[in-house]
């Protein structure tokens, strides 16, 4: 049916790599780029088992556009899958609109020199995607990306006005490390030490990092500590369904995990800016990202599961109602099929199904489009199938 590039042979690339191949019928032609080919070349490898689609590798440096355009234009794929990282989003962006591909991804742009994410860099290409009759789908990940479309699922299904809703992400494995993180540390340690942001009566509140917290219970998991945290896909839902009235964000961290990134930030390792180490320029966090364990080798002894939802209240023929909808991950089943740990492969399998409905022409709109203005039923009926089985509970106490 279609051709598709994928940017970024990292712990996502893997696994959407993995769930492109095995989707052949739609994915006939898979090239995956990246700036180590070495990297491309071994994922290539480990997914020609699956047969049928062909698959190709290229080196490319996602931060040079006209890099980018000479790629797209030689392969000329429908739609670039970008799971590089943030950094690289307008890049591609502007690469697509040169040479007339469509684009999807899983995260936000954020630039390099400061630890700050917003949609406004992204939405501010909307009319140029419009005028090329191109379609970007953003960030098509689990979350965002997933907590998105089950949040258009429950407008769409259960409720007649949406009052509240609580994303809530629960990391339940034991990967036996003292201190790692589960995806790229940089992005991940940049978003975790920010200052936290809730939504609040047509306000943002902001608050202290990690300031707020609470136990928050989760299927076949249990109460876990959760801290509220700005995320990124809060900003666009908010616009989309507006009789929202409080949207927030939890993420669940041990006090392990806690202690050790309040140790990183006192000794100042969190830093972004250059500093001057025996006369050479480097930047703290990326020194650390080189001595910390890649998240990609955490898969193989990675026990437990994930749970990540959305907990919704709001008003249903005039009926208070409330609505929870989840998936939980397992570590363990992620890796034996992908090589890789739950965080990666519920961020891989969207990005799949995401260019999958672009190709087959359901979520296909030209402009700039955050994941949750498409019809969620067709994505949400792929969810199960390619791994990521997802359950509903009616009118049960939310917990907040
Ligand atoms: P990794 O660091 O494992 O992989 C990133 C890949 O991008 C690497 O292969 C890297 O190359 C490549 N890359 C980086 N810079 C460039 C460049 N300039 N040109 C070409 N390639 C480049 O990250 P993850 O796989 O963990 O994460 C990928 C993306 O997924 C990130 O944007 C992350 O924020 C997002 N994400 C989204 C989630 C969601 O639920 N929505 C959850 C988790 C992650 P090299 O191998 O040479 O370093």
């Amino acid at each position: 049916m279609g051709k598709v590039l994928m940017i970024g042979a990292g712990g996502v690339g893997t696994v959407v790599a993995h769930k492109l191949a095995q989707n052949a019928d739609v994915f006939t032609d898979i090239m995956i780029a990246s700036r180590t080919k070495t990297k491309c070349d071994a994922i290539a490898e480990a997914i020609a088992k699956y047969g049928k689609a062909r698959i190709s590798t290229e080196k490319v440096d996602a931060d040079n556009v006209a890099e980018l355009v000479t790629l797209f234009k030689s392969f000329a794929p429908e739609i670039v899958i970008n799971v590089a990282l943030p950094y690289q989003d307008l890049t591609i962006m502007d690469a697509c609109l040169e040479a007339g591909v469509n684009y999807l991804d899983t995260a936000n742009y954020e630039p390099l020199d400061e630890a700050h994410f917003e949609y406004s860099w992204q939405w501010a290409y909307r009319e140029r995607f419009e005028k090329a009759g191109l379609t970007a789908i953003l960030g098509c990940g689990f979350d965002p990306g997933v907590s998105g479309v089950f949040t258009a699922y429950a407008a769409k299904h259960h409720f007649d006005e949406m009052h509240s809703l609580d994303i809530v992400d629960c990391n339940a494995g034991d990967h036996h490390k003292a201190f790692a993180t589960n995806f790229n540390p940089e992005i991940n340690i940049r978003e975790i030490t920010q200052k936290g942001r809730y939504y609040q009566d047509g306000k943002w509140v902001e608050t202290g990092s990690l300031e707020i917290h609470q136990p928050v219970t989760y299927p076949n998991i249990g109460p876990r500590e959760s801290y509220l945290l700005y995320h990124e896909e809060l900003e666009s839902l908010v616009l989309s369904f507006p009789t929202i009235k409080r949207a927030r964000f939890w993420m669940t961290f041990g006090q392990e995990y806690l202690t050790h990134l309040r140790v990183i930030q006192n000794i100042g390792m969190a830093r972004i800016d250059e500093i001057d180490y025996n006369g050479q320029k480097i930047v703290p966090i990326q020194f650390l990202k080189a001595v910390l364990p890649n998240p990609q080798d955490l898969g193989e002894n990675y026990q437990g599961e994930t749970s990540i939802g959305c907990r919704i209240s709001g008003l249903k023929d005039g009926k208070p109602t409330t609505y929870y909808i989840y998936n939980n991950c397992s570590h363990e089943a992620a890796y034996k099929e992908t090589g890789m740990q739950g965080v990666s492969y519920t961020t891989g399998v969207p990005a799949m199904i995401g260019a999958m409905m672009f190709l087959k022409g359901i979520w296909k709109k030209v402009g700039v489009h955050n994941v949750e203005e498409f019809d969620p039923d067709p994505f949400l009926e792929q969810l199960g199938k390619q791994g990521l089985p997802w359950h509903e509970i009616l009118n049960k106490d939310l917990e907040f």
